[in-house]
């Protein structure tokens, strides 16, 4: 590259998943040549995001304020929790239109290999959650992977210790396969026929 801001730009680009050197080359070129409105928008909306987002006090998913807009809205059953993995999750469950409840997400799944105990993915303050009353239904959506079974056997436990219903999504997930990358149909069928856990 013949300009520095422009080499650092380039190279600022490849953090991002997917984007080697050769994209983040034309990114860089695209918006500087025929973009610049574009640039700005990612600048300012990168800054207020960094700024305001915060993790919900309830749920741990990114929120704007102390609580999220699913955990602020009352009109959503608060006795239904659904267990995620990512952030990302909450908004393939949310796109499959059909749910009504509030969610729960780990920010990760138990591996005590990578340093992933029940407190890293946030099992505390569910649990204080749990204590509290109110919530009558778990729902385990965690990914189909290894960890994520233990990790959805393990809250189970909690749940059921506590006699609340612990269900799992039913088949249709593919194995391994990520919640997020589901299509919205299979996953608002596999919420509609949870079973017992
Ligand atoms: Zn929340």
């Amino acid at each position: 590259m013949s300009a520095a801001s422009l080499d650092s730009l380039v190279g600022a680009l490849t953090c991002l998943p997917g984007v080697g050197r050769k994209s983040a080359q034309r990114m860089a070129l695209h918006l500087l040549q025929h973009d610049r409105d574009g640039a700005e928008r990612i600048v300012g909306s990168l800054r207020v995001a960094l700024d305001r987002l915060q993790h919900c006090r309830q749920c741990r998913n990114f929120a704007d304020d102390e609580l999220c807009t699913v955990c602020a809205d009352s009109s959503r059953d608060h006795a239904t929790v659904c267990i995620v993995e990512t952030p990302a999750d909450v908004l393939a469950v949310e796109a499959s239109g059909g749910y009504r409840g509030r969610y729960f997400v780990l920010l990760g799944k138990l591996s005590p290999l990578d340093g992933m105990g029940p407190e890293q993915i946030g099992l505390d303050l569910l649990e204080q959650q749990l204590d509290q009353g109110g919530i009558t239904e778990i729902i385990l959506a965690t990914g189909a992977t290894v960890e994520g079974d233990i990790t959805a056997q393990y809250i189970a436990d909690l749940a059921t210790k506590r006699d609340i219903a612990a269900t799992r999504l039913a088949r249709g997930i593919p194995l391994g396969g990520e919640l997020e990358f589901v299509d919205s149909g299979t996953l608002s069928r596999a919420l509609a026929a949870r079973r017992p856990d």
